[in-house]
């Protein structure tokens, strides 16, 4: 299939950056040092530590080709447990990220003008972060890591590390290692950034241009999800749950990527979920493939995990000139059957004073409910809102 992202080799301007990151992370997962049990302290902020790294190598680093630099890790223990955790087996990570293959760099999705790189293998995704975004991760950490512990099913994003490059004589590059929510074996048709929000928020992109790689945004939704009973119910216990977290930690600006694969090829085996064809028109056999579904939840634990592998039924809708989702009726050539993938992402921006002076700027023009920036609970409020508005229970 087609690949996100521009593939970093020699002569590409982040190309030492990516190899001083490829270093670091090797050293850090790699270093010996027994797994204990976790401490208060391993989550103090000042629980970091930086690593010399000259070109001639030393005692604990190898030699590299790049010029010297420095190398930080955050709370390492803690992403230590974070890693077992979410199930990252470490030869897997480190050879993901610092492997012969090179990371591909997504050009810049978000307006933040953070960078984002793509492992080969699509299991990672490597953003820049501000400093102020490290600080609040670290603040967060003790919560982060009570909330992902208690719920297996959380939606919030998968952090598996944070980092700090200083290369000698140039500017320090934070960032973070997390899971790639589209990293699937399906192919992801639309993907959708959604916050619940209406000002500004459709895509830049004209029709035409609108392809599998576009993040559509709130109103460009034309669709309402359904899904099975006991999922719908598990989904908004879930994002109740991880928004009142979110709200907790005094977070807002977040969104819901959700990824849509439409299933047109059902001549897959009852065992397991076989990946589509891809050959968009034939759409013969969606019986087939929602007994499957059903086959599944009656007789065994679901293969599916809430946001991965989520079957569901898309149903087209319009759209008012509002921010409101129309239904358009039951009219089943309007319904597809889909895989959901989802989860919450960019959940380190708190309101911050840009954030509120942002709210007041914009809310001389328009509807102030209207506006991204609200504070936490405004925002968790309608964020919750709007997921009840686009998920419905199918019968
Ligand atoms: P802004 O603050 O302007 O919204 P940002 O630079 O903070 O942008 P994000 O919102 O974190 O960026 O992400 C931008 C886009 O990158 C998302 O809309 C999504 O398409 C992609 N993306 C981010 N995180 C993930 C992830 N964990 N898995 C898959 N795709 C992701
Ligand atoms: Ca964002
Ligand atoms: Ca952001």
């Amino acid at each position: 299939g087609k690949k996100l992202g521009q593939t970093i080799l020699k002569g590409h301007k982040n190309y030492d950056l990516m190899l001083n990151l490829q270093l670091g992370i090797r050293y850090s997962v790699g270093k010996p040092g027994s797994m204990r049990e976790l401490r208060a302290a391993d989550f103090d902020p000042r629980e970091k530590f930086w690593t010399r790294f000259p070109p001639e190598g030393s005692k604990i680093t190898p030699p590299h080709h790049s010029i010297e630099f420095r190398w930080k890790d955050y709370c390492p223990m803690v992403f230590r447990h974070l890693r077992k955790l979410f199930n990252v087996d470490l030869a897997d990570y480190m050879l993901a990220i610092c492997g012969n293959d090179a990371l591909r760099e997504l050009s810049s999705p978000g307006k933040s003008g953070s960078a984002f790189y793509l492992t080969q293998d699509d299991l990672f995704i490597i953003k820049t972060v501000k400093k102020s975004e490290v600080k609040v991760l670290i603040r967060m950490l003790p919560n982060y890591y009570r909330h992902v512990r208690r719920y297996k099913n959380s939606l919030v994003t998968k952090f598996y590390g944070v980092h700090c490059v200083k290369p000698i004589g140039g500017p320090k590059v934070r960032f973070i290692v997390m899971g790639n929510l589209f990293c699937s074996k399906y192919h992801i048709h639309r993907r959708f950034d959604l916050k619940g929000s209406s000002h500004g928020r459709t895509t830049d992109k004209v029709e035409e241009e609108i392809d599998e790689m576009t993040t559509l945004k709130d109103l460009d939704l034309n669709y309402v999800f359904r899904l099975q009973k006991s999922w719908y119910l598990e989904l908004l216990e879930q994002i109740k749950r991880d928004c009142e977290f979110l709200e907790a930690v005094g977070i807002m600006d977040y969104s819901l990527l959700l990824g849509l694969h439409f299933h047109y090829d059902v001549s897959a085996s009852w065992t397991g979920l076989s990946p589509c064809s891809a050959s968009p028109s034939k759409c013969s056999n969606l019986k087939c493939w929602y007994l499957m579904c059903q086959h599944n939840f009656l007789f065994r634990k679901p293969l599916i995990r809430l946001g991965l592998n989520m079957p569901a039924r898309a149903e087209h809708t319009a759209r008012s000139e509002s921010d409101a989702l129309l239904a358009s009726g039951t009219q089943s050539d309007k319904i597809h059957d889909v895989i959901l993938y989802f989860g919450i992402i960019d959940i380190l921006q708190d309101y911050d004073v840009t954030k509120k002076l942002e709210h007041a700027y914009k809310s001389l023009k328009v509807d102030s409910n209207s506006i991204s920036a609200v504070d936490p609970k405004l925002y968790s409020r309608r964020f919750q809102d709007f997921i009840r508005r686009i998920f419905m229970e199918d019968d």
